[in-house]
């Protein structure tokens, strides 16, 4: 190719014409194009950024913004909406519609879904360590959907691994990969020194870190608070900006068993004493088994005669992992009227009932508070489930008036769940802060229904950490024989 520039023969090759003739043979003789680099210089990159949003290739892109003599998205916006853009060679009437239309769409809250928090940690954790750095973005504050992922190193070598891991599709702007979940993740290579900055950066919200900018240099998260006069925030508060003490919130290692989750009975794939045990090996003194009951109906619910069949069962599995406790529990329908989907013989008999909201979830909000309100006044209540409803990326919550629960919690003593299912999560951070600000008791539990389900009480302690829940607020940081002797209100 040089040596056709050389000798002036490259306009023998198709699609070469006097123009790139010239800068073939700028590039030949001098290693560069003085055009690029006034480019490089004049264009900024999320030109680029945005043309590529509207459906322009990259080159395109710069000679649309060279036309219209712009030289940030924001120019190129404001000419666009101006009209100007059919004065660009090459635009016709359509295709300046096609880029309005797509403008229109970027002001619109972003449609694609954030990805759930089991999931987010998933991809993110391993490739932290792929690349010798740490989680920050959204997972790091255990948000239950992640648009924001990243992740900090010092490693000078970073930038090669990341873009070599299978996880990674492509790398743009030379530290964005995009993932195989089609969510961007940013790789930031911190110096040493500079390492807690960009940490403490990556991971908070917009909000929080622009509350504290200009932020010192620090080579830890630590380092760069104590300069800010500020106590380490742990990242699930790193939302609001927040420069006060933040209270000792609740661990892992806190909580003392799991009041929620499902067997083979129901719709379950562990039984009875598959679950204890695993529950043992974690660690707990107590779980709760709460199968359905009848009225769920996608899924097989247990009538009042299954339920004492089943406590047969879970005497029998009692006696081989004593003291270790199972508790005899039921996740209780509750019907639209708001009595229980089992006569109250039988629920007198259970250790732990715990009421739910499964069909009927858009029942205005009048109708719904009064029957969630008045299941929880059956003296056999002990918890209400999943109080919102959603299904997150699926169903929004329902109309639920929390005020009103939180009321009914105060007077009978029923506590609140945050469920740990990673598409439920619910009650979530905003809802614990108002229920634990109210005096409301929360239970952390997972809906497991399978062994492995039971890992997502951490995804429940950092939901209930994000509502700045202490274990003082948490049922089951208790021992069991202790809440069971606080009587009912
Ligand atoms: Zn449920
Ligand atoms: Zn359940």
């Amino acid at each position: 190719m040089a040596e056709l520039v050389r000798k002036g023969r490259v306009r023998e090759l198709r699609g070469i014409g006097p123009g790139i003739e010239r800068r073939l043979a700028e590039l030949v003789e001098t290693g560069r194009i003085a055009e690029l680099d006034e480019l490089e210089r004049t264009v900024q990159p999320e030109i680029v950024g945005l043309g590529l949003f509207l459906g322009l290739s990259a080159k395109r892109s710069v000679d649309v913004a060279r036309a219209l003599g712009v030289e940030s998205a924001e120019e190129f916006r404001e000419a666009a909406r101006a009209g100007r853009l059919r004065s660009v060679p090459g635009i016709g009437a359509k295709r300046e519609a096609a880029i309005l239309a797509a403008l229109e769409r970027e002001e619109l809250p972003r449609p694609r879904r954030g990805l759930l928090l089991n999931r987010a940690r998933a991809l993110v954790e391993p490739i932290a360590e792929a690349v010798g750095g740490v989680v920050a973005g959204d997972p790091r504050r255990w948000r239950d959907t992640s648009e924001r992922l990243a992740i900090v190193t010092s490693d000078n070598n970073a930038l090669d691994r990341f873009q070599q891991l299978p996880e990674i599709v492509a790398v743009v702007d030379d530290s964005v990969g995009v993932t195989v979940e089609g969510v961007p993740m940013r790789l930031v290579v911190a110096p040493r020194e500079r390492f807690g900055t960009e940490l403490l950066r990556a991971t908070g919200s917009v909000a929080y870190v622009a509350a504290f900018e200009p932020l010192p240099a620090g080579a830890s998260e630590g380092e760069v608070y104590a300069k800010l006069g500020v106590p380490w925030c742990p990242p699930e508060l790193r939302e609001e900006p927040h420069r006060a003490e933040p209270p000792e919130l609740l661990e892992l290692a806190d909580v003392r068993g799991d009041l929620h989750c499902h067997t083979t009975w129901s719709d379950g794939k562990a039984s009875v004493l598959q679950m204890g045990e695993a529950a043992r090996e974690r660690g707990y003194e107590y779980l709760a088994i709460c199968d359905h009951t009848p009225s769920v109906g996608a899924v097989p619910g247990l009538t009042a005669d299954d339920v004492r069949r089943q406590g047969e069962e879970i005497a029998a599995a009692n006696e081989r992992l004593s003291p270790f406790r199972i508790l005899r529990g039921s996740e209780c329908d509750i019907l639209r009227d708001g009595s229980l989907d089992l006569p109250d013989d039988v629920l007198a008999e259970l250790d732990w009932v715990q009421a739910s909201v499964h069909g009927g979830q858009r029942m205005p909000a009048r109708e719904l508070t009064k029957r969630t309100v008045e299941a929880m006044r059956n003296p056999h209540v002990r918890c209400l489930s999943h109080p919102k409803g959603r299904i997150i990326n699926h169903r929004p919550e329902n109309a639920l008036d929390l005020d009103a629960v939180f009321e009914a919690a105060l007077e009978t003593g029923v506590a609140l769940e945050v469920n740990g299912l990673p598409d439920r999560l619910d009650l979530r951070g905003e809802h614990v802060r108002r229920a634990v600000e109210a005096g409301v008791k929360i239970a952390v539990s997972t809906d497991a229904h399978s062994v492995r389900g039971l890992g997502n009480m951490e995804l429940a302690v950092h939901t209930a950490r994000r509502g700045w829940a202490t274990a003082g607020d948490v049922l089951n940081a208790l021992p069991w024989e202790a809440y069971r002797s606080q009587p009912r209100r």
